[in-house]
């Protein structure tokens, strides 16, 4: 496969367009942000550990029945994905309150709910990624009913199936990010899109409770390199 040009730079990864209309390259920076991109840094390895972890937990899923938009992983840093047009709203899934939940409720981080949380996001850098709902996303045509529909159901089989996955590798799914996108082909058929990884989910470790994940960037805890390798190492263990 063929890479041609650069089609989109984001915070960690960089998509460029292949010979095939239809697939595109996602390479993995070692480049970290947080609070919306003011908190700048570099994780050593971090595209290379993220691309396996996520590589190795799409496979999982599709295993199990979950369409993505992954199709191979090409090299150390790059996989080939299937062309999507991102859905600009993500999804959040709770199994632990923590992080923004945990302050706007004012409740202690590792809460546990009383049923799984579903929450969404209006995907824009700019503002933040403001909390939204299901009628602000189909008011604004950020996406349809269907797809609003489809999410849904797709983010709680992920979310059964990774719970139970990570749980016994030894690591608490506590929160994490979903995106989808609209694929180039099968009439614009809705794929779990972007990425799996230590940067987008909240994974702590079942009996200590130790951060294994871009928390350890956020609040300047220490050990990041560290946390993502033990990730990776529990996930292809
Ligand atoms: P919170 O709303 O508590 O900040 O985030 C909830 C979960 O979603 C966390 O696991 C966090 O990593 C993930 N998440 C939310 N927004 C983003 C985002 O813009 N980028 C990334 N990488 N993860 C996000």
């Amino acid at each position: 496969m063929e890479k041609k040009e650069e089609l989109y730079e984001g915070k960690a990864k960089v998509i460029f367009s292949t010979d095939n209309p239809n697939r595109s390259i996602m390479y993995f920076k070692d480049d970290a942000t947080a609070f919306d991109g003011k908190k700048k840094g570099t994780i050593n390895d971090k595209g290379v550990i993220n691309n396996k972890i996520s590589s190795e937990i799409f496979r999982f899923l599709e295993k199990n029945g979950v369409k993505s938009h992954f199709v191979e992983e090409l090299s150390e840093r790059e996989m080939l994905v299937k062309k999507v047009e991102i859905i600009p709203v993500e999804v959040i899934i709770r199994n632990i309150i923590a992080g923004s939940l945990a302050k706007r409720l004012g409740i202690e981080e590792g809460t546990k709910p009383g049923e799984v949380i579903i929450e969404f996001c209006y995907k824009s850098d700019e503002l933040g990624d403001p909390f939204i709902n299901e009628y602000v996303a189909r008011a604004m045509g950020y996406a349809t009913k269907e797809e609003m529909d489809e999410m849904t159901r797709v983010a709680f089989k992920v979310n059964e199936l990774l719970s139970k996955f990570f749980d016994e590798r030894g690591i608490l799914l506590v929160d994490y990010k979903l995106e989808f996108g609209r694929s180039a082909e099968d009439n614009g058929a809705v794929l779990l899109a972007d990425e799996i990884t230590p940067d987008g989910c909240r994974l702590w470790d079942k009996v200590t409770k130790e951060k294994l994940d871009k928390d350890r960037f956020r609040r300047d805890l220490g050990g990041v390199e560290e946390a993502y390798g033990e990730v990776l190492k529990k996930v292809t263990e």
